[in-house]
């Protein structure tokens, strides 16, 4: 096992990697910029390195000083989290060529995985259920591009290969629109992401979020370990998670999550992972593979009782998985709300001082944060300030838990959402469960139209 680990993030990410180096009995060295040197993660941690001014360009992203904040401090592997430079392969293959190990996937599975239309035919190869559309990027023959719209359907959706976070997407309803649509879409491509190449998928229209957890060692074994539902987003961004998926099969789960598994197997891939599908009329549809851990693990660990990023660790060391798939359980429910320091109308970012933090518990309850009293929140990184974890036999319980949660979280100083996810516990379509990608949206649109009536 490794004795000291960098910890190449900040936030609440950085603290739950922190723990999970403790409990390991790994030293930690945590790399912070000028904006979060007061930090609880950083006063936790063994050691820490100053790594440039607060804009996340110069210190979170600033490759070359944080090899040298690991060469200084001895440390012999680098835990990347998400965000930031998680899913960077350049990153990932300096970490290594620089004799560090890299808690994550190989250099060349995350350049793989990060051109969607190779990860696509990865996973298409693999046996993995993908959105229907253009075999690989779209040719540059208009007359092909309208020959393969009409055989995939309308509407359609084009997409950048190198797209990300929501953006680099423009859905066509008509074939009068879609090749000024192809052209803009790979002009915005070209520009945002340096990769102009563009693949069309049948639009879906009412889809689920649904992913698959999955761990995979050195050694050539796979596990799933079950699924989360994420459809409750807004702008593509998740709001609320949960495990398992409302309404979806037991059956249906393990064998797209065997498919999921065996994937790994395929493609020598390396840590833990997650596959995002979309789900409609009882199928899933493969739109893309995440090569680190998730903001909403949590959930899966309440209902496996898996630590996943302990285990990201032990499986970068070098160790055997140290069960197999028919040892783990599913037990229980649990959902995740995400605790973001804005305005819970207008979702306006809102940092700032943090005068009074109080945070709920009792069982089935788990706080992942790195707030505390008198915190300032900084005006520079993702509003997300932390996450409120419930678990509970059911759902339902997991939903009263989460109510009862929510009522005694007390946060001045500084706006949160908490009051949109109160009001979320007690909406009847979430309670109902399965709610497709386009629910939260049209709620929010409906709340803005009565406050203006
Ligand atoms: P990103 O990497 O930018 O997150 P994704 O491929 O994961 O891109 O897609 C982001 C979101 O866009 C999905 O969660 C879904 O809401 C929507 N989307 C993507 N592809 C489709 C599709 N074929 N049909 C319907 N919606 C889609």
């Amino acid at each position: 096992m490794f004795e000291k680990i960098l910890i190449a993030n900040r936030g609440e990410i950085a603290l739950r990697v922190l723990r999970a180096c403790r409990e390991l009995g790994i030293r930690t060295v945590a790399v912070h910029s000028e904006a979060d040197t007061e930090a609880k993660y950083v006063k936790l941690a063994d050691e820490s390195v100053c790594i440039g001014p607060a804009p996340s360009g110069l210190s979170y992203l600033n490759v070359p000083a944080i090899i040298s904040a690991a060469e200084v401090t001895d440390a012999e592997a680098i835990h990347p989290g998400y965000g930031f430079l998680s899913e960077n392969a350049d990153f990932a293959e300096r970490v290594e060529q620089s004799g560090f190990v890299f808690i994550g996937p190989r250099p060349d599975t995350i350049r793989l995985m990060g051109d969607k239309v190779s990860a696509k035919d990865a996973m298409k190869a693999a046996g993995v259920p993908c959105v229907p559309g253009s075999e690989g990027a779209l040719p540059d023959d208009p007359k092909e591009i309208v020959k393969i719209a009409r055989a995939v359907g309308y509407p359609v959706i084009i997409k950048a290969a190198g797209g990300g976070g929501g953006r680099g997407m423009r859905v066509v309803h008509t074939e009068a629109a879609l090749l000024n649509a192809v052209t803009t879409t790979r002009s915005e491509a070209g520009a945002a992401f340096g990769n102009p190449v563009v693949y069309m998928e049948k639009y879906l229209e009412n889809p689920r979020h649904v992913e698959i957890q999955v761990l995979a060692d050195q050694h050539g074994n796979a596990v799933y370990l079950g699924e989360r539902d994420c459809s409750m987003q807004r702008r593509h961004q998740k709001v609320i998670e949960e495990a398992p998926a409302p309404g979806i099969e037991r059956r249906l789960i393990a064998r797209i999550g065997e498919r999921c598994a065996e994937a790994c197997r395929k493609i020598g891939y390396r840590g833990a992972g997650t596959f995002e599908f979309l789900y409609e009329n009882g199928e899933f549809y493969f739109i893309e593979m995440n090569t680190r851990v998730q903001v909403e693990h949590p959930v899966t660990e309440m209902i496996t009782g898996v630590d996943i990023v302990q285990a990201q660790v032990r499986i970068a060391a070098g160790e055997k998985l140290w069960f197999k798939q028919r040892d783990i359980e599913f037990r229980g429910h649990s959902i995740e709300c995400r605790i973001n320091a804005e305005d819970p109308f207008k979702f306006t970012p809102s940092p700032g001082r943090i005068t009074n933090w109080h945070t709920p518990g009792g069982p089935g309850i788990r706080v992942d944060s790195h707030v505390y009293n008198g915190y300032t929140v900084p005006p520079h990184y993702d509003s997300m300030i932390g996450k409120l974890i419930a678990y509970g036999d059911t759902r339902e319980q997991a939903i009263r838990r989460m109510r009862i949660a929510l009522s005694e979280m007390a946060v001045s100083g500084i706006k949160t959402n908490v009051p949109l996810h109160q009001e979320l516990m007690l909406d009847a379509r979430f309670i109902e469960g399965g709610t497709s990608i386009h629910y939260l949206e049209h709620k929010l649109a409906d709340r803005n139209e009565v406050k203006k009536a």
